[in-house]
C-alpha cells in the first residue's frame, strides 16, 4: 500500500563550516567518497546520526554563492517502514541555466545506505557513496560553468527503502510540472573489475539518447558504457539475484511519470549489501575515469540534446 507524503521545503540561508569547496573536482569526488563511506557515518540509514553527518558533509560541498541564484534545497519527506513514519531529506542544488533556464536536467545519486546490524557496519562505499561523490564532484564541475540547460543535482534519500526519495521528489515541485528533459541517475559505479566498463540503461527506441551515447564513445575513452537490462547475479552474493536495470534505482520513479534517463551502473558483485562494500575495495584510477567520463557525457548532453 502506498502511503501520502507530507513534503516541507527549506531554502538554506546559511554557508556551512566545510573548507572542501576550494578542492580539484575530482579530488573533491575521491575525499567524499572516503569520507561518506568511512565509519563516522555509521551506514547512513536515515534517522540515525551517521546519516545526519552525511547530510551535514553534503550541504557543506554544495555550498551555495550567496550572489548566486542556484540554490541549495532541503526536500524533506516522510515516509513508511515497518509501520513506522520516517523522515527522508533529498539535498538539491539548482544551477541555472543560460539558454533554457526553464528546462532541466536532474543528476541524481542517493546517499543512504542500510546502516548497523550490531557491530556490523554497511559503509556503502560502492552503494552509493561512489555515485553520491560523482555527483558532489561534477556539481563543483559545472556550477560556475555555462550550462544551457539547468541541472538539478540531488543527493536522494531512502532509495534503499523503495525508492521512498526519488519517489517523494517526482511528487514535489522541483519536478512536477516542470519541464525535464533527462534524469542522469548514478548508483554504484566504483567497481569496473577486469572488465573496466560500466553499464548504461535507458528506455528503449530512445533515439536522441542513442545519437549522443554513439558520439560520446567516439570523443571519449575513459570508460565504455555498455547497454544493458538485467544483470545476472553474482554468485557470492545470496542476497543480489538477476537484477531488472530498469527498476533497480531511482531512475525508476522518474521513469514511471513518464521521463527519460539515463541509468549508469557496475557489476553486481561479492560484496553489495555486506559490510565489506569498503572505501579500500575501490580501484581509485577507474573511479577517477568514471568521473572522466560523467563529465564528457553531461557535457554532451547540454549541448546536443
Ligand atoms: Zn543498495
Amino acid at each position: 500500500m502506498r502511503n501520502p507524503s507530507v513534503i516541507v521545503f527549506y531554502v538554506l540561508t546559511f554557508v556551512c563550516c566545510s573548507t572542501s569547496n576550494s578542492a580539484e573536482p575530482f579530488t573533491l569526488a575521491q575525499k567524499s567518497l572516503q569520507r561518506l563511506s568511512s565509519v563516522e557515518f555509521t551506514g547512513r540509514e536515515p534517522g540515525t546520526s551517521g546519516h545526519k553527518q552525511a547530510q551535514q558533509y553534503i550541504v557543506s560541498v554544495f555550498n551555495s554563492d550567496e550572489k548566486s541564484s542556484d540554490k541549495i534545497v532541503l526536500h524533506n519527506f516522510t515516509y513508511h517502514k515497518n509501520f513506522q513514519t520516517k523522515l527522508g531529506t533529498n539535498i538539491i542544488f539548482h544551477k541555472i541555466g543560460t539558454i533554457y533556464p526553464n528546462k532541466l536536467i536532474v543528476i541524481t545519486a542517493h546517499y543512504d545506505h542500510l546502516g548497523k546490524q550490531g557491530r556490523k557496519v554497511f559503509l556503502g562505499a560502492d552503494d552509493n557513496a561512489s555515485g553520491t561523490a560523482i555527483m558532489l564532484g561534477l556539481q563543483q564541475f559545472f556550477k560556475n560553468k555555462k550550462t544551457k540547460y539547468s541541472l538539478l543535482f540531488v543527493a536522494t534519500d531512502a532509495e534503499e527503502d523503495d525508492l521512498a526519495g526519488s519517489r517523494a521528489l517526482v511528487q514535489s515541485n522541483y519536478i512536477i510540472d516542470k519541464n525535464i528533459i533527462l534524469n542522469i541517475n548514478l548508483d554504484m559505479v566504483a567497481h569496473g573489475y577486469r572488465k573496466k566498463y560500466l553499464y548504461v540503461h535507458k528506455k528503449s527506441a530512445d533515439l536522441a539518447l542513442d545519437k549522443i551515447l554513439n558520439k560520446y564513445h567516439q570523443i571519449d575513452s575513459n570508460v565504455t558504457l555498455k547497454s544493458k537490462r538485467y544483470l545476472a547475479s553474482d554468485r557470492s552474493s545470496i542476497s543480489r539475484r538477476r537484477i531488472d536495470l530498469a527498476k533497480a534505482s531511482d531512475h525508476y520513479e522518474f521513469a514511471k511519470i513518464g521521463i527519460g534517463y539515463l541509468f549508469i551502473t557496475g557489476e553486481n558483485h561479492k560484496h553489495y549489501h555486506k559490510p565489506t562494500d569498503s572505501y579500500d575495495k575501490v580501484d581509485i584510477n577507474f573511479y577517477g575515469k568514471v568521473f572522466a567520463s560523467m563529465k564528457s557525457l553531461i557535457t554532451l548532453i547540454d549541448n546536443e540534446i
